[in-house]
C-alpha cells in the first residue's frame, strides 16, 4: 500500500484549546487528550467537517476530480473514473511566530506545552508555549 499517491488536503481545522487549563489541545477532530492536565476533550468543528466532507480533489491517476465524502484524514478513495485508489492526507497545521528579537516570522508545526525556538535570521533562542 506504500506505493498509493497521496493528495493533500485543503482544509484542516482550527486550534483547540483545553477548556481546563487553556493550552493548545493535540490538532485534529474527535477524541483528544489534553497532554498538559489530562484532560479529554471532544474537538468537533462543523464548517471544517462539512468543507472536508465536500472537498474535491483531482485523481492523481486520472485526473478526474472525486469528492472526499467523509471528514476522516487521511482518507483512502477510490476515483470513480478508473477505481484506483488514492489517499488525501491531513493538511499540517501551521502557526506563524515572531522572532522577538528581529521580528521575522517563523511558520512552525505548534506543539502542546513549551517549544524552544531559533530563529534562523538572528539566531535568538525564545520559548513559545502553546
Ligand atoms: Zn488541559
Ligand atoms: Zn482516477
Ligand atoms: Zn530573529
Amino acid at each position: 500500500m506504500s506505493d498509493m499517491p497521496e493528495v493533500e488536503s485543503k482544509h484542516t481545522p482550527p486550534a483547540a484549546e483545553c477548556p481546563s487549563c487553556d493550552h493548545m489541545l493535540p490538532h485534529g477532530l474527535g477524541e483528544k487528550t489534553c497532554l498538559i492536565c489530562g484532560a479529554v476533550c471532544r474537538i468537533s468543528h462543523q464548517p471544517t467537517v462539512d468543507a472536508l466532507i465536500s472537498e474535491t480533489l483531482p485523481c492523481p491517476h486520472c485526473n478526474v476530480v472525486v469528492e472526499a465524502g467523509s471528514a476522516e484524514r487521511p482518507l483512502e478513495v477510490a476515483c470513480s473514473a478508473c477505481s484506483k485508489f488514492f489517499r488525501i492526507t491531513e493538511k499540517p497545521y501551521k502557526v506563524e511566530i515572531q522572532c522577538p528579537s528581529c521580528e521575522r516570522k517563523l511558520r512552525i508545526r505548534p506543539k502542546p506545552g513549551t517549544k524552544q525556538l531559533n530563529c534562523p535570521a538572528c539566531d535568538a533562542a525564545f520559548n513559545v508555549t502553546f
